[in-house]
């Protein structure tokens, strides 16, 4: 194949489509929550000190939640977009983009509903149940987690196993694979701190996960 010095989409096209996409996706968090009170304790029976201590981590926990479906979405999106620049913008090509990234996170929050669904039969006596914009973005953080892990590899095999054609050509072009490798690294951070506010602070001050809080079992300093 020739390689020309011409890049599949202009430099600031890769970073503008992430900051745009994450920028909704926080968005769309924060209005979705807007109206409600930091629920996660919702029906949980939590004493005063933890429901303020999951209060606080749920909120970093919600960040994590958006900008992860910030950046499944980029890099769902990204060859679509890379396509249009080189074929052009067309209706179907549009249409075929937006639903595609919709059954992308869709797939992913389904597969989050079902491993509750098993987790809520295994586990019964806890609690699982969680609204769907949750859902959404733990679907979304762990099938983006696993893109992630999978793109990390010296070189850029990976970027072109993962979007073929387009791939090939995005990766002659320097401001796509940074783009690229950012969304990776946000969806790792995201991983991590939704595991930490949602798991390992609960654990680390005494208090316990959302998961087993129902539990009942005498935790903590009483206050
Ligand atoms: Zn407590």
């Amino acid at each position: 194949m020739l390689v020309t010095g011409e890049p599949v989409v202009p430099g600031y096209v890769p970073f503008a489509l992430l900051l745009v996409l994450e920028a909704t996706a926080v968005l769309a968090w924060v209005l979705i929550f807007a109206r409600r009170r930091l629920g996660a304790s919702d029906g949980l029976l939590l004493c005063s000190r933890c429901t303020r201590l999951h209060e606080r981590t749920e909120a970093f926990a919600r960040g994590a939640d958006g900008v992860a479906v910030g950046a499944l979405t980029f890099l769902v999106a990204l060859p679509f977009v890379a396509a249009g620049y080189e074929r052009g913008f067309t209706f179907p090509g549009a249409a075929l983009a937006v639903s595609t990234v919709v059954a992308v996170v869709a797939a992913a929050a389904e597969a989050d509903f079902l491993a509750r669904a098993v987790a809520a039969r295994l586990w019964p006596r806890l609690t699982w149940n969680v609204e769907p914009a949750r859902v959404i973005g733990g679907g979304a953080r762990w099938l983006g987690a696993i893109f992630a892990l999978y793109l990390f590899e010296p070189g850029n095999a990976r970027i072109v196993g993962l979007f073929g054609g387009v791939g090939q050509r995005l990766v002659l072009d320097l401001a796509a694979t940074w783009t690229i490798f950012a969304a990776a690294a946000i969806l790792v951070i995201a991983a991590i701190v939704a595991l930490a506010a949602r798991w390992l602070v609960p654990l680390a001050f005494n208090s316990l996960p959302t998961a087993l809080a129902a539990g009942r079992e005498p935790h903590g300093s009483s206050a």
